[in-house]
């Protein structure tokens, strides 16, 4: 059931959805689907933003894309109290616990969902390492749980959030400025011993991912979540069916 729902930034909604039944049980950084066939309304994945809680609050943020179907559902119609069915857990986006490596995760938009349930299982756990988090947004907005961040930071010294706007910074902006891929060469020598998170638009991840193997990132350390659109099932219109079926 849908227990709150706060617009986080112009285009993202945070969900908070509470089980009725038994707690799901996923790894931090897996996604679930989420829709509601019976409105027309297609399943599409959405990352859990949040590690495990024994009381089984999963947080979702969803991006609210164009004519999206199940984004503007999501926007537009959902509500507290409402019921919703979830499936899964699914996905490989996770962290390997018994690695002890520097880690840098890279996100834009709601691709810092899965990363915060990372980041938040890592440091829950004494996760040793240095973590640094680099988040990109156009503006000031956009950089939603900036408040979060800053917690994290106090209390835990080895980790490490660097937000980066990629448009016009507002005056007095101590952030850095540019796309993640053209900072990343500037920020870090060398990737090699580092285990690398990336999620957010396919495009996103795959130039943040570029850029991190140009600096010695090792395939077996670097995970990354692309947030493919997708489409709904293809029916094809009745004309063809008579047609086949002729
Ligand atoms: C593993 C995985 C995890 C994901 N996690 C999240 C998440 O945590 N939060 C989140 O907001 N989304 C996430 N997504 C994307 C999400 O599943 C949907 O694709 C997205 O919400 C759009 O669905 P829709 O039904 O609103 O749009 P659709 O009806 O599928 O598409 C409508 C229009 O929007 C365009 N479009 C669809 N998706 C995108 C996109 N991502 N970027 C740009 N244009 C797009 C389409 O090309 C189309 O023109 C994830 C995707 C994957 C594969």
């Amino acid at each position: 059931m849908v227990t709150d729902r706060l617009l986080r930034t112009p285009r993202i909604v945070e969900l908070r959805l509470r089980p009725i039944g038994a707690p799901m049980r996923y790894w931090p950084g897996q996604y679930v689907m989420l829709g509601d066939a019976e409105a027309g309304v297609p399943a599409r994945s959405y990352s859990i933003a949040n590690a495990p809680r024994p009381d089984g609050e999963v947080v979702l943020q969803v991006t609210r894309q164009g004519d999206g179907l199940t984004s503007a559902w999501v926007h537009e119609r959902l509500q507290p109290g409402a019921g919703v069915k979830l499936s899964g857990p699914y996905g490989t986006f996770i962290g390997d616990p018994s690695v002890e490596t520097p880690v840098l995760c890279m996100a834009a938009g709601s691709g810092l969902a899965p990363i915060l349930a990372l980041t938040e299982a890592a440091l829950r756990r004494g996760y040793r390492d240095q973590v640094t988090l680099l988040f990109s947004g156009r503006a000031t907005d956009d950089l939603y749980d900036a408040g979060l961040m800053a917690w994290w930071q106090a209390r835990h010294r080895n980790f490490r959030y660097r937000p980066t706007l990629t448009g016009t910074p507002p005056a007095g902006w101590t952030g850095l400025v540019g796309r993640i891929p053209a900072l990343l060469p500037t920020l870090f020598q060398d990737l090699a011993r580092h285990s690398v998170f990336v999620a957010g638009s396919p495009q996103f991840v795959e130039d943040c991912l570029r850029a991190a193997k140009a600096l010695g990132a090792r395939s077996e350390f670097v995970h990354s979540e692309g947030f493919f659109p997708q489409y709904p099932p293809i029916t094809p219109p009745p004309g063809q069916l008579l047609a086949l079926s002729g």
